[in-house]
């Protein structure tokens, strides 16, 4: 492979081709000297992690006018960001975000440190968020390898051992890609070519720059990459959700710091475990008592387990609850729980 002639066409498509995204500074305008804001670009890096760019973009949006600067998100109560949080969930992100917002404004001045290793020591920032943000805002040469990057070195290398142990041998190959001269648009150049041309599913090889380059093209195959090792089931748990109404309001309960969506407003739940939950068992675990009447059933799937929820909904009060009308500010799971009980009022 010409490396030399493979960078040249990547970077020369990126130049045509780039997204337009709210926290990117293109190509041309980087090229006359416009600087990315690592603020903008750190936020978005932790926005995307397991999240789509159309569905992160909005709360980039909402967060960067609620919060222009990482100092003024620092200084944020709790409560506020991790409502504003709501909905694009893996929690922990958002409880690490302020963690990291609060010691960049407090041990840094505000200011965001400019090489790998410093962003690395910063609370919520992996290896990946760290390269990224180095290459990005500060074109530092780092190897910023996400699964888009696995996939197109698998491909380009025809690389035969499945993930996750493929990892390292990938990381390697991506390395010796890098570009000395632009290496923040190279990580995005990478980036845009795996998510709109080297896709997981049909990828648009008639249309990629570096398909003279790209081993599983020439053999025919590409989508054979990267292989993958069978997955074992995600294993289920059941639970209880109680939708205690008072009028038009809902009760909710602030879950604990730690753990699966600490830190959110939630619906009141029992234990989660892996049997269904006897009547008996459902109520005794109820925030109060009403009459419950089962009011729906959802699913919902995390990283780890996927969810059958059954939703109980009664009329009433409970101590240590909020009231609210706004179910925005729930996280999925329970937005799904709260609207699936809403929408069964009419049954006995
Ligand atoms: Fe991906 Fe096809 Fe390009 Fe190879 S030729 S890098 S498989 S889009």
């Amino acid at each position: 492979m010409n490396v030399q002639s493979l960078r040249s066409a990547l970077l020369a498509w990126y130049d045509e081709n780039a997204r337009a995204l709210p926290w990117r500074v293109g190509p041309h305008e980087r090229a006359a000297g416009v600087r990315p804001d690592p603020y903008r670009v750190w936020l978005s890096e932790i926005m995307l992690q397991q999240t789509t760019v159309p569905h992160a973009t909005p709360y980039f949006l909402t967060f960067t006018r609620r919060w222009p600067t990482v100092v003024d998100l620092a200084a944020e109560d709790d409560g506020e960001v991790m409502g504003a949080w709501a909905g694009l969930g893996y929690y922990a992100r958002a409880r690490n975000l302020l963690a990291c917002a609060r010691a960049v404004a407090q041990q840094h001045g505000g200011v965001f440190p400019d090489i790998e290793e410093a962003l690395r020591a910063l609370p919520g920032v992996g290896a990946y968020t760290a390269a990224a943000v180095a290459a990005i805002a500060f074109d530092r040469q780092t190897n910023v390898v996400d699964g888009n990057v696995e996939r197109v070195v698998s491909r380009l290398f025809a690389v035969e051992t499945p993930l996750p142990d493929a990892k390292p041998e990938l990381k390697s190959l991506a390395s010796a890609l890098v570009t000395t001269d632009r290496p923040g648009d190279w990580a995005q150049a990478m980036m845009d070519h795996g998510a709109t041309i080297c896709r997981p599913k049909q990828p648009l090889c008639e249309r990629c720059p570096v398909s003279a380059h790209c081993t599983a093209f020439h053999q025919g195959n590409p989508e054979r990459y990267p292989l993958k090792r069978a997955k074992a089931d995600r294993p289920r748990r059941y639970g209880v959700a109680y939708l205690l109404t008072r009028g038009d309001e809902v009760a909710l309960v602030r879950r604990p710091p730690k753990g699966l969506l600490g830190g959110m407003l939630a619906l009141p739940t029992s234990e989660w475990r892996g049997s269904a939950l006897t009547d008996e068992e459902a109520l005794a675990s109820a925030p109060t008592t009403a009459h419950w009447r089962t009011a729906g059933e959802i699913e919902h799937v995390f990283t780890h387990f996927a969810l059958t929820l059954k939703v109980l909904r009664a009329e009433g009060d409970a101590k240590d609850v909020v009231w609210t009308r706004d179910l925005a500010v729930l996280p999925s799971v329970f937005l799904k729980a709260a609207k699936s009980g809403l929408a069964s009022a009419g049954r006995g």
